[in-house]
């Protein structure tokens, strides 16, 4: 398995130096390398990100999330002329508060790209796309986006490999989250939580269903509030 990126390159003596945009991409194709890379599923094509659309984004995201936790910042950081300088305290506690910046409007555009995708795949006959997002985005944002933009076109997902799949991200976002909050619980460096999920959620691929590999590793089915809690929304039915 390998990560084809697109990094910015390095400018004179300087080397090609990350930004946490990167890091982050950088995480999230990684978990898809762990999938990938530690199967143990008899059959190729039912080995590891062959899986069920709703599951698929779970480890990514998972390892995405964990680029966010303060030991990995610490151990993944260096300056380029001395690796044994790290980020200060103040600066790792910026980047983990710099998660929650627009993350109501990332998650909503997320929400709306998943309908759209869906929506141009199910209406019968030719789609205007941009009539279709414009809709969708004034409708579920509250605000119109901006005049003259086609935004939708931007989206390589609809006709990436993705089609009608976009929605996965969020739906597989709940399962990371849910496991995250074990990680969280264990200590993202405990082995034996590791292992488990290692076997559990990286090496059976689909051979089994991905429901059954998620109770296996949490001890029970994925919940909302896992989700609730990350976009600071009170669940349904509970006061604040
Ligand atoms: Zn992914």
């Amino acid at each position: 398995s390998i990560i084809v990126g697109n990094m910015r390159g390095p400018d004179g003596d300087t080397p090609s130096l990350l930004s946490f945009d990167d890091v982050l991409g950088l995480f999230h194709e990684f978990g898809h390398i762990l999938h990938h890379s530690l199967t143990r599923a008899h059959y190729a094509s039912l080995s590891g990100t062959n899986t069920e659309w709703d599951f698929v984004e779970m480890p990514s995201q998972t390892f995405e999330e964990m680029a966010y936790e303060p030991s990995i910042l610490e151990a993944i950081s260096g300056h380029y002329l001395d690796r044994t300088k790290k980020f200060p305290e103040n600066l790792i506690n910026n980047i983990i508060a710099s998660k929650d910046v627009d993350i109501g409007i990332i998650h909503t555009k997320r929400y709306i790209i998943s309908v759209m995708d869906i929506a141009s795949y199910t209406i019968p006959g030719p789609v205007n796309v941009t009539d279709l997002y414009n809709q969708n985005y004034t409708e579920m944002l509250g605000i119109p986006p901006i005049s003259g933009s086609h935004e939708a076109t931007t989206i390589d997902h609809f006709m990436g490999g993705y089609d009608a799949g976009y929605y996965s991200y969020l739906w597989s976002k709940v399962y990371a989250l849910n496991a995250l909050a074990v990680f969280e619980q264990k200590g993202t460096s405990d082995a034996t939580t590791g292992n488990r999920y290692r076997q559990w959620i990286l090496e059976p691929g689909n051979s089994k269903d991905g429901m059954d590999l998620l109770i296996g590793f949490l001890g029970k089915e994925p919940g909302l509030n896992a989700l609730y809690s990350y976009l600071h929304l009170t669940p349904p039915g509970k006061k604040r």
